[in-house]
């Protein structure tokens, strides 16, 4: 059985089905597998023309065994990863823009950005082992964009699970605003702060330090990408590329649009579980605390700053830490050492220069500024007719400055359809596209919300009233 340990190595080993249900570790730390599965060449070779579900299956089930049944996980996937749900056969399709350069589709599920992947099959694991514990949770997480709708999407059919996402109210656009709204289920609770991202995010974080306010009857379950089924997930679409393009005999390299580190470090998991991967380069806009870190050897947290790639704009990147863990050789004493110094925020924290040689070994980086996230989107489409979405053209932008060797198909992940970005798109000069078949009419459908004021009380004796009232 799989079981899963802290990167401050202080808090208890878990099972999958309790990281499942948990957010961060007792002791402040990140769940991680404490093995990580590998599979040998042959193995991945003999995969080559799988199905994605099938696929999923092999890649996901090492990490679940012992909790999930084989047949039920499979269950599962069928359910979340087929053509009505992911809007095309292929689930995550190639798209080629070059001479071996491709974009890899991870935008055409439910709400049109890669983190239905994962967010779809953790709505039916939860579900799957609440049912068998007799339990029902609490999903809190606030968002200024992608993450809410994906959350909502993925545990709205969710028999055991009540969902309040936070955002700020009038600063999500209104396409992601109505992607959450117009969501009709007795479960599911928009709430709109007056206030701003960071004033969300902060009720949430209280909340979960604190969870009183349920009266003990619940417990909160988190949604964003530190829960580590969401990781799992996101890894099996670097094997399927892989595989789709002659892998695993020969390596692939990847452009990763990064925000929380979360979707990069899923590729950084393939390749430890024996996936054959060249270059993996991390993508950032402006807020680019992770490529000053990889190009000066310098962590320091600068404020946030708001782009057009609001799903990258963080000032902290929080699955870094999981790297950092691999880089100290999983020392978890060392660990939350180097965690408290980086979190203090007050001086410029360094690695050692041996982590950071083998950091720079495994990543490489680049941070794109609005000017040229415009001028790629422009680039790609006069060379291809092909518009992309701004996070995923800042992964182009990276890869194309970063590549090393032209034989090896570099690969970037296009992490959402252009027609969630109007800013980016009308700045390009471009039409805004049409809105998918499923979607057509979301400006018409109707919206449910409530308006609360920024204050922790007020939420919370909001969500302790509305859960599980039935
Ligand atoms: C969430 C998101 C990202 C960043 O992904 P991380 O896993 O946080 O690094 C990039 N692009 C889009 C469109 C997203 O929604």
């Amino acid at each position: 059985m799989m079981t899963y340990i802290s990167t401050r190595g202080n808090a208890p080993e878990l099972s999958f089905e309790d990281v499942l249900l948990t957010g961060l570790a007792t002791d402040g730390g990140l769940y991680v597998p404490k093995e990580i599965p590998q599979f040998t060449q042959a193995e991945i070779e003999s995969w080559r023309g799988l199905p994605y579900t099938e696929l999923a299956h092999k890649v996901i089930y090492p990490f679940v065994e012992g909790c999930v049944e084989s047949d039920a996980l499979k269950g599962m996937i069928e359910a979340v990863y087929n053509n009505d749900n992911f809007g095309h056969k292929a689930i995550a399709p190639l798209q080629q823009i070059d001479h071996n350069e491709y974009v890899l589709e991870l935008f055409n599920g439910p709400t049109l950005a890669f983190k239905d992947f994962a967010l779809q099959l953790l709505g039916r694991l939860l579900d799957y082992v609440l049912e068998r514990r007799h339990e029902k949770v609490v999903i809190m997480g606030a968002t200024s964009g992608d993450t809410g709708s994906a959350a909502i999407e993925g545990t709205k059919a969710c028999r055991n699970v009540d969902i309040f996402i936070l955002h700020p109210h009038g600063k999500v656009s209104e396409v992601q605003r109505r992607q959450m709204t117009t969501v009709t289920g007795d479960n599911i609770f928009n709430i709109a702060i007056e206030g701003n991202f960071d004033q969300a995010q902060d009720m949430v974080k209280a909340s979960f330090g604190d969870q009183s306010f349920l009266r003990g009857e619940r417990k909160l379950v988190a949604v964003n990408s530190i829960n580590w089924a969401r990781i799992m997930a996101q890894i099996v679409y670097y094997f399927y590329s892989s595989l789709n393009l002659g892998g695993p005999l020969r390596p692939m390299s990847y452009s990763v649009p990064t925000g929380n580190f979360g979707d990069i470090f899923a590729g950084y998991m393939a390749k430890k579980m024996g996936l054959p991967i060249d270059q993996l380069i991390i993508a950032t806009n402006s807020n680019d605390v992770l490529h000053r870190l990889m190009s000066k050897n310098q962590y320091e947290v600068h404020p946030l700053q708001h782009t057009i790639t609001p799903s990258m704009d963080i000032a902290v990147s929080s699955n870094f830490e999981r790297l950092l863990f691999d880089l100290y050789d999983r020392d978890g004493a060392q660990l939350a050492d180097l965690m408290a110094r980086m979190n203090a925020k007050k001086d410029v924290v360094s690695l050692d220069e041996e982590k950071m040689a083998k950091a720079r070994a495994l990543f490489d980086s680049y941070a794109v500024d609005e000017e040229n996230t415009i001028a790629i989107m422009q680039q790609v489409f006069n060379e291809t007719g092909y518009l992309l979405d701004p996070h995923t053209a800042i992964g182009v932008k990276a890869a194309r400055e970063c590549r090393r060797d032209a034989t090896v198909p570099m690969i970037t992940l296009g992490t959402a359809h252009p027609v969630k970005f109007e800013e980016a798109v009308l700045r390009a000069g471009y039409d805004m596209p049409t809105l998918p078949h499923h979607l057509t009419d979301l400006m018409d459908r109707e919206e449910r919300m409530h308006v609360l004021p920024a204050d922790l009380a007020a939420v919370q004796a909001f969500i302790a009233q509305h859960t599980f009232t039935s």
